[in-house]
């Protein structure tokens, strides 16, 4: 079998390297030079974890990454609302929540695919146009030059993030149902000592208008601190901005000389999902089939579970153990059925949680900062609420109780 990969983000890579591990041949096309360095996704739960280890790399992110320890919601004084003790449960779970940041990750995806030889990476060539037939299906790429080249395979994979081509192609220029927030958010990586102020590992301030995440995202004391911003700013009013926002809202009430800041990154926020994942022989995946906001870090490892389970699909269907009609049907039905039931709603109750509740009731009246108030000293509490927060990996293991059943695993 031959797979064609449109983009080289994390979830082309990591489609790549699972499918090149079972020996299927990989042609993964990105329109630039090289991967993407903004910072984007940092923290990935414990069924993107899973995934990675499907891959082969988890021991090298674990190697350059972390396990984080405390999350709590803050008053923008600091104040604790409530804090989740040990959120990611690293000395239970195998799977537990890992941070590395993308950046770092892709190089690290980047390595693996170089070395594989069952993986031809195509830099610089921008995917223009899709087409399929009964046996075959292709992509219509351009290279620096202008020059038009088609290549063909057996199966296309969009990974081509929020303004997918692939997906266009598919289902027209616009249409991508949801919605587009009324929000701007700056996504910044800043060295500032968040510890001396008290501050745990990830943490999130509740505030009308000056709401932020700070989460620490490296070893070495870097921090994501993502922040909301007036959405009429351009971007050159929110780098100007920035300096003031910094030193109202962080502990300490720093100023630019008492930071150090490496990205400052502002992005419009989105829930939405595709019509479909799976079209013939052309499948879309991660941000290409879904978006949704950052909070709770829900974006990638979304993602990232997609094509964990597309692989498996794939692979089934190159070894010829499933029927490719049933079990990309369930494909696009059981990744869709996720993305409806728990990432839209839980990410958009996680946005609302920091922007538009009231800090000082918040523990009363948010039915989850009340959990995990109470789960701070009911042992039977907390661990309904570690079950809660593996409802993904259940809901994501789905996909291969879906394999036994409907496509003859
Ligand atoms: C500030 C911020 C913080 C985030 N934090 C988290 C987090 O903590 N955890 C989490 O899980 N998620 C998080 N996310 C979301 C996460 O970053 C995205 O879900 C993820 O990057 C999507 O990966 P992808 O591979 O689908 O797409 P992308 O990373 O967008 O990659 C798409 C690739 O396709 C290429 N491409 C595009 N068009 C074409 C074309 N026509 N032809 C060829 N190539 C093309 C691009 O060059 C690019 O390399 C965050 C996002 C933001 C913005």
């Amino acid at each position: 079998m031959h797979v064609i990969i449109v983009g080289a983000g994390p979830s082309g890579l990591v489609l790549s390297l699972i499918l090149a591990r079972a020996s299927i041949q990989v042609t993964l096309l990105d329109s630039e030079a090289t991967i993407d360095s903004r910072p984007r996704a940092a923290h990935y739960a414990p069924s993107a974890v899973r995934v990675l280890q499907q891959a082969g790399v988890l021991a090298d992110v674990r190697r350059d990454g972390f396990m984080p320890q405390d999350m709590t919601w803050r008053k923008i004084d600091g104040t604790p609302i409530v804090t989740l003790k040990d959120c990611s449960q690293s000395r239970h779970n195998p799977e537990a929540l890992t941070v590395l940041p993308l950046n770092l990750l892709g190089k690290l995806l980047l390595k693996h695919a170089e070395d594989n030889p069952k993986i031809e990476l195509g830099w610089n060539q921008r995917v223009v146009d899709i087409g399929q037939d009964a046996g075959r299906a292709w992509v219509v790429t351009r290279d620096q030059a202008g020059d038009l080249v088609e290549i063909w395979g057996d199966y296309v994979v969009g990974c081509d993030g929020a303004n997918s081509q692939v997906r266009k192609s598919l289902f027209g220029e616009k249409n991508f149902p949801g919605k587009t927030w009324h929000a701007q958010i700056v996504a910044t990586n800043v060295y500032y000592p968040f510890e001396k102020f008290g501050y745990d590992d990830i943490n999130f301030i509740i505030h009308p208008t000056d709401y932020y995440m700070a989460a620490r995202i490296t070893t070495d004391g870097l921090w994501r601190v993502s922040y909301g911003e007036d959405t009429t700013l351009t971007l050159d009013e929110v780098i100007a901005h920035q300096p003031a926002k910094f030193a109202r809202m962080l502990p300490g009430h720093p100023q630019p000389t008492d930071y150090r800041l490496l990205n400052v990154g502002p992005y419009r926020i989105h829930q939405r999902c595709a019509d479909a994942m799976r079209v013939g022989r052309i499948c879309l995946a991660a941000d290409a089939a879904h978006l949704c906001n950052p909070f709770g870090g829900m974006g990638l490892t979304g993602g990232l579970v997609d094509v964990g389970g597309l692989a498996e699909c794939l692979i089934g269907i190159a070894e010829q153990r499933v029927d490719a009609e049933v079990i990309l049907n369930v494909y696009d039905r059981v990744r869709r059925g996720v993305y409806h039931t728990i990432i839209d709603p839980i990410s958009s109750s996680n946005f609302l949680r920091v922007s538009a509740t009231d800090p000082e009731t918040a523990v009363e009246k948010d039915e989850y900062l009340a959990m995990v108030k109470r789960a701070g000293d009911d042992e039977g509490l907390r661990k309904e609420l570690d079950d809660v927060s593996s409802l993904i990996v259940l809901l994501s293991r789905g996909l291969r109780d879906f394999f036994k059943g409907e496509g003859g695993l």
